[in-house]
């Protein structure tokens, strides 16, 4: 079936209209048609092909909330007329030990991204969100609980479960003291999570400029990493650090801050880091660690969560055809804090 989408035909050409063909639906398939996707920043960066690995044409977008349209004669986790939502990836080789923990996101014969990349079976490029209509394996689609804003739900699909996993990883909970570095994408649903979990959420930030957007979230408080008094006063003072800072910084600031035998987990920076002084790493049993996404049992129990607790991300709606402008104002951080496209704004046909 060839449905409407944005794609960005190289490197430098901004997205446009393109259509596209979606597969005939396998027996374990589901048809989705997409409501809303968010706009996540690997988006931005695969359609510029800052990876280096960008199948063109590129159509982003894996963070999907979407009506079932179709089901296949095999599926038996969906039907007609559901809500449901796909993440970051729509298959893995489902028979490796990550797979069969629920670690699909882990995969030992890796993951089929949602988009930019290749169809298990017939090698074909995938396409993502920004489309009105997607196909996806049954076991790959995930509910929408009742009671969640549909709307708002999408960036859940990414930047919910990249913080999320971390903190169940981590055990944060009532009484634990969790630290957030960032106040993006990632960073503001740190915080609605960790405050939803019953933690107490601090947000670290080199000046005190975003005290109140901090407090507007729900976090406790705001520590000011510049002062240094306020850094030696608050010294192993947190069981876990999220750094969701997307760019290569300084982490040295923080790791004194981790009482002994905890941890801070990168989710945000792809490549470099700033050297790293390691003593107080070593003296104090401390860890530095990394987390990426969640597997799909994970995500669904982030989404149940979510609505149970009615955590949803702050978003800015768009249309489809102001994509390119959102692109520009995300990487100049002007959104508070995630773009959802609606969907409605995609003509069926393109243009
Ligand atoms: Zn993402
Ligand atoms: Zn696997």
């Amino acid at each position: 079936m060839k449905t409407s989408s944005y794609a960005a035909q190289s490197a430098t050409s901004p997205l446009a209209p393109h259509t596209i063909e979606r597969r005939e639906l396998r027996p374990d398939d589901v048809g989705i048609e997409i409501l809303y996707c968010g706009v996540c920043h690997s988006d931005l960066h695969m359609a510029r092909n800052d990876w280096g690995r960008a199948m063109y044409p590129v159509v982003p977008g894996h963070e999907i909330i979407g009506r079932v349209t179709a089901v296949g004669p095999e599926v038996i986790r969906h039907k007609v007329g559901d809500h449901v939502a796909v993440g970051c990836f729509v298959d893995s080789c489902q028979h490796c030990d990550q797979c069969h923990q629920g670690n699909e996101h882990m995969c030992r014969e890796i993951l089929t991204e949602t988009y930019n990349g290749r169809d298990r079976l017939t090698g074909e490029t995938t396409y993502g969100g920004y489309s009105k209509h997607i196909v996806v394996k049954d076991d790959f689609v995930l509910r929408v609980p009742e009671g969640l804003d549909l709307a708002r739900a999408a960036p859940l699909l990414c930047a919910g479960i990249t913080t999320y996993s971390p903190l169940r990883t981590w055990n944060a909970g009532p009484g634990s003291r969790v630290g957030v570095v960032g106040l993006g994408g990632l960073g503001h649903m740190a915080v609605k999570l960790a405050v939803g979990m019953g933690a107490h959420v601090t947000v670290l930030s080199r000046s005190k400029a975003k005290e109140a957007d901090a407090l507007a979230l729900g976090a406790d408080r705001l520590l000011d990493t510049s002062d240094a008094g306020a850094l030696a006063g608050a010294a192993s003072g947190f069981d876990l650090i999220i750094d969701t800072v997307p760019v290569k910084h300084d982490i040295n600031p923080y790791v004194p801050l981790l009482d002994i035998d905890a941890t801070l987990v990168l989710v945000g920076q792809l490549g470099p880091l700033d050297e790293l002084f390691t003593v107080p790493a070593i003296m104090g049993r401390r860890r530095i660690a990394g987390s990426m996404i969640g597997g799909i049992p994970e995500t669904q129990e982030m989404l149940d969560f979510c609505a149970r607790q009615n955590i949803l991300p702050d978003c800015e709606m768009i249309r489809m055809d102001q994509i390119n402008e959102a692109f520009e104002r995300m990487e100049r951080s002007d959104v508070r804090y995630r773009f959802v496209i609606d969907m409605a704004s995609l003509p069926a046909r393109a243009g």
